[in-house]
């Protein structure tokens, strides 16, 4: 799969956003080679400092990944049961609690 410039650019722009880290990580996961070059031709970004974005970003994302609620093991990628709950997303209350389960938490 070949990824155009265009949809570097929007993935660079959700990068920058935080947004869809769990897709843009997938991407990175699979092209890191590719996003590098991008940064470097787009942003003017060197490439040993573009491998350290990524590598810092890939971490943020993994250390993402371990963080649910405790109550609803709801995490930052899937938060549809508080939606549905509360009519929003929740937020995290404690490391490991969401505001979603914070009365039921105590
Ligand atoms: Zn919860
Ligand atoms: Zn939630």
């Amino acid at each position: 799969m070949v990824i155009t410039r265009s949809a570097w650019i929007s993935i660079y722009g959700d990068f920058m956003k935080k947004k869809n880290l769990q897709l843009i990580a997938q991407f990175l996961d699979k092209h890191p080679d590719d996003f590098g070059r991008f940064l470097e031709e787009e942003n003017g970004i060197a490439a040993d400092e573009s491998d350290f974005i990524i590598k810092e970003f890939m971490e943020m994302v993994d250390g993402m990944e371990d963080r649910a609620c405790r109550v609803c093991g709801c995490t930052d990628h899937d938060c549809s049961q508080c939606v549905e709950k509360t009519g929003e997303p929740c937020h995290w209350v404690e490391e490991d609690l969401c505001s979603a389960c914070v009365d039921e938490g105590e």
